[in-house]
């Protein structure tokens, strides 16, 4: 009995953009509707991605102002499932995203995520600020300073066609997981779960 290991429980930092909610996929619809230009995902090769009205990061950061926007973000398939998975854990927020946006994202969080409670602001590259085993986020940026910060900590880069930028992630690969989807990011948990 008493020899039993005590469970740790992993600190999951989880990013929102890309992560929770299906930002590009909405920033793109709007540019076709207000710009008349159809891109799709695929296009989006970069972080930095920028398209013949504008940049991207600027649009979201305009779009994310409009509480109405906001609230109606769509949710990355599998999200819900896959959160859900993760209590035996204990999952939080980290997002870059704007105090402007904050009261409406905490309103979108508890209606579609009512299990994640506590809510951190980083801005990008500075996610490693925030105490945490393991940070679940869609740019390589941001998954680079994390491992670097500490060798027990590991990322989880949700894999979109922007995660990939000129960031030395290879160097790290015995810290890093590449997940295209919720499925594959729970696997990866387990994995790490299993090792610590
Ligand atoms: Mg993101």
């Amino acid at each position: 009995m008493g020899d039993m290991p005590e469970a740790r429980e992993l600190r999951i930092a989880i990013d929102i953009d890309g992560v929770l909610a299906d930002q590009v996929g909405a920033v793109l619809k709007v540019i076709e509707k207000e710009y008349g230009q159809k891109y799709c995902k695929s296009d989006v090769n970069q972080a930095h991605w920028s398209f013949a009205g504008g940049e991207l990061w600027s649009e979201i950061g305009r779009l994310l102002a409009d509480p109405e926007y906001t609230l109606s973000l769509p949710l990355i398939e599998g999200s819900q499932r896959g959160v859900k998975q993760l209590i035996d854990h204990e999952p939080f927020v980290v997002t870059a995203r704007r105090p402007n946006a904050e009261e409406a994202t905490k309103q979108w969080l508890n209606a579609h995520f009512p299990c994640l409670k506590d809510y951190y602001h980083a801005s990008t590259g500075t996610k490693h600020n925030i105490p945490s085993d393991v940070l679940i986020d869609d740019l390589d940026l941001n998954i680079v300073e994390f491992v670097k910060s500490h060798p027990d900590r590991h990322g989880i880069l949700f894999l979109h066609p922007w995660s990939i930028n000129d960031t030395d992630i290879e160097d790290y690969s015995n810290q890093v997981y590449y997940c295209p989807e919720w499925h594959s990011v729970v696997e990866a948990l387990d994995d790490i779960d299993r090792a610590v």
